[in-house]
């Protein structure tokens, strides 16, 4: 049976993906990614990041555990200047070994955003051609992914699951329970260096149209297209 199909088995199995949440609820997010690294069921594994606010604490994590793990980092051609150049900050200083710039297709782009406003008329399209299609074909390589979603970040994000089985990937939100708190206290316990917009009121950094500093104090995600309903850029079910 080959490796996809074994897991393919195995998640279509609710008690294995069942079992496995209960026992990663327990575990802090290091001994989370140690554990899903070393198993048979988390082959071809990658982290998808976008170098944004809390990044650097997942990818210090998964360095630490596999310090050769492939990095995604999806430039959307709408990113801040600040954000490329931490990217470039960050793989010196954790020493990431592959990191992969990827970003959407010149003839996509030429066809449905030619003005660079397609933001504007339709956020759902342009995120679809910027992000989730680009993602898309950025995973083929891979079997496993491991995002930094937590579940403090907004409401929709109040349920995350630990592990899950997504488009015939296993995916794994390691800090899906740690609080902003825990975040920051990480970062100082580790001398990680901060998105340099953070200081600047932006908790979460995406696109530069469509991020402003937070409006609501309670969610950190409020600066995320402003006055939308759009919550979510589309490459998470
Ligand atoms: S966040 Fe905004 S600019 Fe970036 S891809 Fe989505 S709609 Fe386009």
């Amino acid at each position: 049976m080959s490796t996809k199909l074994h897991i393919h088995k195995l998640a279509e199995d609710g008690a294995f993906l069942a079992h496995l949440n209960a026992k990663y609820e327990k575990l802090p997010p290091a001994e989370i990614i140690a554990d899903a690294l070393a198993q048979e069921w988390f082959p071809r594994p990658v982290v998808v990041t976008s170098f944004g606010a809390e990044a650097v604490v997942l990818l210090h994590m998964t360095s630490r555990a596999k310090a050769d793990i492939p990095v995604i980092f999806i430039d959307t051609g709408k990113l801040f200047g600040e954000t490329l150049r931490y990217r470039d900050r960050l793989q010196h200083v954790l020493g990431l070994e592959d990191v992969r710039t990827v970003g959407p297709r010149l003839s996509e782009i030429e066809q449905y955003d030619p003005m660079g406003l397609l933001n504007q008329e339709s956020p759902e399209m342009c995120c679809n051609i910027r992000k989730t299609k680009v993602l898309a074909r950025a995973l083929t390589p891979f079997d496993s992914w491991i995002n930094g979603r937590k579940r403090f970040q907004n409401n929709s994000r109040g349920s995350l699951r630990i592990i899950e089985f997504e488009q015939e990937r296993m995916k794994l939100t390691p800090l899906a329970n740690w609080s902003a708190q825990d975040l920051k206290d990480y970062a100082i316990k580790n001398a990680l260096p901060l998105h340099p917009l953070v200081k600047q009121g932006y908790p979460s950094i995406g696109c530069f149209p469509c991020t402003s500093k937070v409006t609501h104090e309670d969610d950190a995600r409020s600066g995320r297209w402003p006055g939308k309903s759009k919550t979510e850029c589309g490459i998470h079910e």
